[in-house]
């Protein structure tokens, strides 16, 4: 039987809601077609496939409409909306997958999987609330809505205000065994959605919800290290990372060692929310075994990467 290589495909916000865009279910579907252009590339070349993918901005509307309709419909918690998310947008992903592979004559499965992942019970985060989700606010729209609702809020530099909510590392993903025996089947597998619903294990050794948001490179990583995938490809909005990124002496990376990255990170060139995580996430992956980490744009990976710019972090 031939070799396949097994590969996470992280599709990043741009994938599905790019900014500025109004966050309809109809211009979900439609980006959401689109970026399978990016993932039929991999297809093509006989990948075993699994697909990640963030949910900040839908995640933040489905709490907005939980705390909004709140009079009249019973809440739904913050680890229930990830769920719903995870099932929502993998419905999106995987008809929208499906119809690419029935164009192309390919029969190949697809199926959601609503992954809880592991994190820990004591995790510093969830006093400290940090990820992004929801819409963009002036400070003056948000305040009064922080007050209304109770919302930790924070300035993203530069760019506006937007709720946060704690963010849990993730350690483990639960049903990696069902997720590897799916993927080394041929089968595309879309897990670990929204970075999947944070769970922590009790002093009885039973599973429990935690109302948070997982970063979805730290778990398309843990993912990937989880059921031994090769390589990891994180599509973002931009080709390349960069040091020095939007100064004067800006510098683009095509291809880097797992050591020289660490220096990088060290010294502050991925901020926190946004290239932080994607970088810790590659390191955590290739110094798990991983063997190659591609960060790239999603309309490199839609033209084919050899047609592109990329950075590829190697160990
Ligand atoms: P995604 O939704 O794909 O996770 P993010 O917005 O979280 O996207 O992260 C990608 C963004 O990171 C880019 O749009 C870019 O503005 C920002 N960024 C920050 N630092 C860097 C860097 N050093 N090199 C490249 N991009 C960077
Ligand atoms: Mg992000």
């Amino acid at each position: 039987m031939a070799k396949h290589k097994t590969a996470i495909i992280a599709l990043g916000g741009n994938a599905i809601s790019p900014k500025g865009e109004q966050d309809t279910i109809a211009n979900q579907f439609r980006n959401t077609r689109k970026s399978c252009i990016a993932i039929m590339n991999f297809i093509q070349q006989n990948y075993h496939l699994a697909i990640t993918h963030g949910n900040g901005p839908q995640v933040g509307n489905a709490l907005l409409r939980v705390e909004m309709a709140s009079d009249i419909a019973p809440r739904l918690p913050l680890g229930i909306c990830d769920a719903d998310t995870e099932g929502g947008m993998g419905y999106m992903i995987e008809q929208s997958l499906q119809n690419s592979l029935i164009k192309a004559g390919i029969d190949r499965d697809v199926v959601t999987l609503i992954t809880q992942v592991i994190v820990d019970a004591k995790d510093p985060s969830i006093a400290n609330p940090s990820k992004y989700i929801g819409g963009w606010y002036t400070k003056e729209e948000i305040i009064p809505l922080a007050k209304k609702f109770n919302w930790h809020v924070k300035e993203v530099p530069g760019k506006g205000w937007r709720r946060v909510v704690p963010s849990p590392i993730p350690k483990k993903i639960i049903n990696r065994k069902a997720i590897k025996h799916l993927v080394d089947l041929g089968i595309i597998v879309i897990a670990a959605g929204g970075g999947g619903i944070p769970v922590y294990i009790m002093e009885s050794g039973l599973y429990e919800g935690f109302d948070a948001v997982i970063d979805k490179d730290r778990a398309s990583a843990v993912l990937a290290n989880d059921i031994g995938a090769q390589e990891l490809f994180i599509l973002t909005d931009v080709d390349q990372i960069a040091i020095n990124f939007g100064k004067n002496n800006q510098e683009f990376i095509d291809k880097i060692h797992l050591r020289d990255i660490k220096n990088l990170l060290k010294e502050g060139h991925f901020p926190p929310g946004s290239m932080g995580p994607k970088v810790q996430a590659a390191i955590n992956f290739l110094e798990n075994g991983g063997e190659s980490v591609t960060i790239t744009s999603l309309q490199t990976a839609q033209i084919g990467l050899e047609k592109g710019k990329y950075t590829r972090i190697i160990p």
